[in-house]
């Protein structure tokens, strides 16, 4: 019987009953995605195909090139024994990711504010307001999210497709980077960081821009202390948002939880804690 989480799903007005598995393979990755981006799964995470496959309603053999996609994004490792799971990215791997962060958006600010309009300006706005209210409502996910929104919508703005696909991939494994490299997780970017780069670009001015995008992007990597061993949650409900009912299935051959002494902290946990 699969209704449970996909009646969370339908519910959600993600999926109709009548979506074809190629929609659902789609729900899938988009699912997985945005737990990673909400903070929602943690690195190491096991990927069984079975309990995706049941969670979303499709065959193994469907859930496959969903996985393979995620891996080829470098969101998904795999390891021998363990299978499919949520990449940890090392420290060094960390560094790789910001490096390329550096290189790419100071020149993305530049090219926004070269041709930047009222509209870029708005929408730029709108998010870092969204931010500032989730901030006060202590939304700790819509925080997370949003934080990479504004890099994305940066990387929108800008018009240069490839870079923006780039940007897609290292935002989202710098959420990764971040959960493996972090006891405890507070606003990966600092509070009024974005607002600064927003003004410099609404002056036009892209040399300060570009400035502050780097020293912004330092901020965070910097703020990241030694990597301590993901604690991997083996619970693939935290697919589907928290509020919302679901079944929570525990894998009892998993990892064993953490001694009082760990400082990792399950990505599961993470949202209903304010720091
Ligand atoms: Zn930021």
């Amino acid at each position: 019987m699969r209704w449970g989480l996909a009646g969370v799903l339908l519910s959600n007005g993600v999926m109709s009953p009548d979506a074809t598995p190629e929609a659902r393979q789609t729900t899938m990755y988009e699912s997985i995605v945005a737990a990673i981006v909400e903070h929602r799964l943690a690195p190491g995470t096991r990927l069984r195909e079975e309990r995706l496959a049941d969670l979303f309603a499709v065959s193994r053999t469907q859930v496959r090139p969903v996985l393979q996609r995620l891996e080829h994004e470098g969101l998904v490792e795999r390891q021998p024994r363990r299978g499919a799971m949520v990449s940890a990215p090392s420290r060094e791997a960390t560094k790789e990711i910001f490096a390329a962060r550096r290189l790419v958006e100071p020149f993305l600010v530049q090219a926004v504010c070269a041709h930047c309009d009222r509209t870029a300006v708005r929408r730029l706005a709108r998010i870092v307001k969204d931010e500032s209210r989730a901030r006060d409502a202590n939304d700790r996910r819509a925080m997370v999210r949003l934080s990479g929104d504004f890099h994305r919508e940066l990387a929108a703005l800008a018009g240069n497709e490839p870079l923006a696909k780039l940007m897609a991939g290292l935002t989202v494994r710098t959420c990764l980077a971040i959960l493996a490299n972090r006891a405890s997780v507070g606003s990966t970017c600092r509070e009024d960081e974005h607002e600064r780069i927003l003004a410099a670009i609404a002056a036009g001015d892209g040399t300060a821009a570009s400035r502050l995008m780097v020293q912004h992007l330092q901020h965070i990597e910097r703020s990241l202390d030694e990597p301590a061993p993901p604690m991997p949650d083996d619970d693939l409900a935290t697919l589907v948002p928290p509020s919302e009912p679901k079944k929570t299935i525990r894998n009892r051959g998993a990892s064993p939880p953490p001694k009082a002494s760990t400082t990792r902290t399950p990505a599961r946990k993470l949202l209903g804690k304010t720091p």
